[in-house]
């Protein structure tokens, strides 16, 4: 069985072919499978984003299709940035000035606990779904800390390592990530 990939993130296909290249014949990304779409990531939750745009490309494709929604939830600004992590400061992407709004919305805040979510959603064309979610526990820094990674982990303290997401190695932020615990919920599912 074929299975897309809705995302043509390089890292993220690495990640997902690793943890569940045993249970599907070929995994392809959507520029592998020659497919160009762009989803509306218009859901009110990161499960209906990642819904949405599963269901879109196992539509466009004929093949059971996974995507992926994440993103940072601090508890003091009530699960913000959540689905708008991508975007906070208003610029799609721009890491360091959504950094620099998070650090300053912080400003004399003691609990400084967040997660990192992940939704997953395996969709076939038929409608048949199995979904999963994965959660990464920490708290924000007050500066920067780490070359690593991307997005908030410059700031993303791990509970269970009191180091940030950008101080360790990728292999080592791939093996404990939202991502991964999501992968491998679905992976046990399947
Ligand atoms: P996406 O689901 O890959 O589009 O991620 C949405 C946004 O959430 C990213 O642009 C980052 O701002 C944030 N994010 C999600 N996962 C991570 C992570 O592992 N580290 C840092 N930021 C993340």
């Amino acid at each position: 069985m074929k299975l897309i990939i809705a995302s043509n993130n390089t890292h993220k296909l690495t990640e997902i072919k690793a943890i569940l290249g045993s249970v599907f014949d070929e995994i392809l990304s959507m520029r592998e499978a020659g497919i160009e779409h762009e989803t509306v990531e218009d859901g009110n939750t990161f499960m209906e984003n990642a819904e949405k745009k599963a269901r879109e490309i196992a539509e466009i494709s004929g093949c059971p299709a996974l995507a992926d929604d994440s993103g940072l939830c601090v508890d003091a600004l009530g699960g913000a940035p959540g689905i708008f992590s991508a975007r906070f400061s208003g610029v799609h992407g721009d890491d360091k000035a959504n950094n620099r709004l998070l650090l300053q919305k912080l400003q004399g805040v003691e609990d400084r606990s967040a997660h990192y979510t992940c939704a997953m959603a395996l969709i076939w064309p038929d409608g048949k779904e199995v979904n999963a979610e994965g959660y990464l526990e920490g708290k924000i820094g007050f500066e920067e800390k780490g070359q690593n990674g991307f997005g908030y982990d410059p700031l993303f303290i791990i509970s269970a390592l009191n180091k940030t997401a950008a101080e360790i190695s990728p292999e080592e932020k791939n093996s404990i990530s939202h991502r991964a615990k999501a992968l491998n919920d679905l992976l046990h599912k399947l």
